[in-house]
């Protein structure tokens, strides 16, 4: 059956998406069908020659001397805190605004996530409030232990600051860089940051594949050494020579032969990422309060975010977006040092002013490589009008 095409009049306007990953599929479709088309073939489904490949690439594109595939941004986190050997007891610093996998993955192992607050500016960790966090510990006889920074919206955190204090304090350091792959710290990749880096490619994140996946980087050896092991079983020789306790999370076959593919095109959308960005800030810092990078930082824009008023102009204007078809989302409504399960974890001097009222403030636009003017000036004009 064939169908008739539609009169112009009848079509309609493109709907808007929050990430539009239906428009990055369209544009590499004929590649990534023949990559999975490959694996299926080959049928090495898992480790298959994908995995060794795309960590090669990812290595030579992070500046990282080691990369490692694993199952998701949860478990390369989980990775890195076993490699450093954390134990019950020991604490880690992290900030509260952020996804709950941050400290989620500190709880798993008994130790103790403290609480730290963000800056005004770009809401990544706050040094001061690190420092204040790190005395604290200090001064009620906990076993202070790391540092996971968190690179918020895809901008790279402090990490000059934070990589002193750890520095002075004995402290490892673990970048959170979920939201931030292809981003760039004074002319560092994210990947050659801190002890070790973690990452997620969850389809929504700035590199993502076709369901879960993730990968640790490091400059270090022996840390590669053991996250390769663990990530299968805590492997040896071989996996039925089990020379630690490890888990199983590994990058699926089928997930790395996407990424390749998608990795070849990454900087072109990092570079139309920063263009969707640009245009939104310089038609909106009049209206709103726009995302502010610091020196020498580039983002990758896993998220633009705004912030309002307070809680109550932001669900009008959320109302008023989405009657006229654009979606918006709150990145993070509830901090997790506000969340019930997490309370019980410190949070030095009991509350987090700057998270809290991010909280109530900020709001994401729809953020994409593939959004066109047309659509970015439907988007502008529905935020402008409201105001
Ligand atoms: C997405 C995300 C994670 C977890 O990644 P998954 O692949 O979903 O497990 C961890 N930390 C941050 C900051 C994230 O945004």
């Amino acid at each position: 059956m064939t169908l008739a095409p539609l009169s112009n009049d009848v079509v309609s306007k493109k709907k808007i998406e929050f990430i539009d990953l239906k428009a990055q599929y369209e544009s590499i479709k004929g590649k990534v069908d023949a990559a999975i088309l490959h694996v299926l073939e080959h049928g090495h489904y898992i480790m298959g020659p994908e995995v060794q490949i795309l960590e090669s690439q990812l290595s030579a594109f992070c500046g990282a001397t080691h990369s490692l595939g694993c199952a998701n941004g949860t478990d390369a986190l989980g990775l890195a805190m076993r490699a450093l050997d954390i134990q019950a007891g020991d604490v880690v610093f992290v900030p509260s605004f952020t996804f709950a996998a941050t400290a989620e993955s500190v709880c798993w192992f008994e130790a103790t996530p403290v609480f730290v607050d963000v800056e005004e500016g770009t809401y990544n960790m706050c040094a001061n409030s690190l420092k204040a966090a790190i005395d604290y510990a200090h001064s009620a006889g906990l076993r202070a232990k790391g540092i996971i920074s968190v690179d918020i919206f895809g901008q790279p955190a402090n990490y000059d600051a934070i990589e002193a204090l750890a520095k002075e304090n004995d402290l490892w350091l673990i970048c959170d860089s979920a939201q931030s792959f292809g981003a760039t710290y004074k002319g560092r990749p994210v990947g050659s940051i801190g002890d070790i880096t973690t990452t997620s490619f969850f389809p929504a994140k700035p590199l993502g594949c076709y369901g879960d996946g993730g990968a640790v980087f490091t400059n270090n050896a022996q840390l590669c050494e053991v996250m390769g092991s663990l990530r299968v079983h805590g492997k040896g020789a071989d996996k039925y020579d089990n020379v630690r306790i490890g888990v199983n999370s590994r990058l699926d076959t089928l997930q790395a032969a996407v990424l390749i593919e998608k990795l070849s095109i990454f900087s072109k959308e990092l570079k139309a990422r920063q263009r969707v960005a640009d245009r939104y800030s310089s038609a909106l810092r009049d209206v709103v309060r726009v995302p502010v990078l610091a020196d020498e930082v580039t983002s990758s824009w896993a998220q633009y975010t705004i912030r309002v008023k307070d809680a109550t102009q932001r669900q009008d204007l959320m109302d008023h977006l989405k009657e006229r078809g654009v979606p918006s989302v709150v990145y993070y409504i509830k901090p997790l040092h506000m969340q019930k399960i997490y309370a019980q974890y410190p949070t030095p001097g009991g509350s987090l002013p700057v998270t809290e009222a991010l909280a109530d403030s900020v709001l994401s636009l729809p953020m994409h490589p593939y959004m066109d003017e047309a659509q970015q000036d439907e988007i502008i004009a529905a935020v402008r009008s409201f105001f």
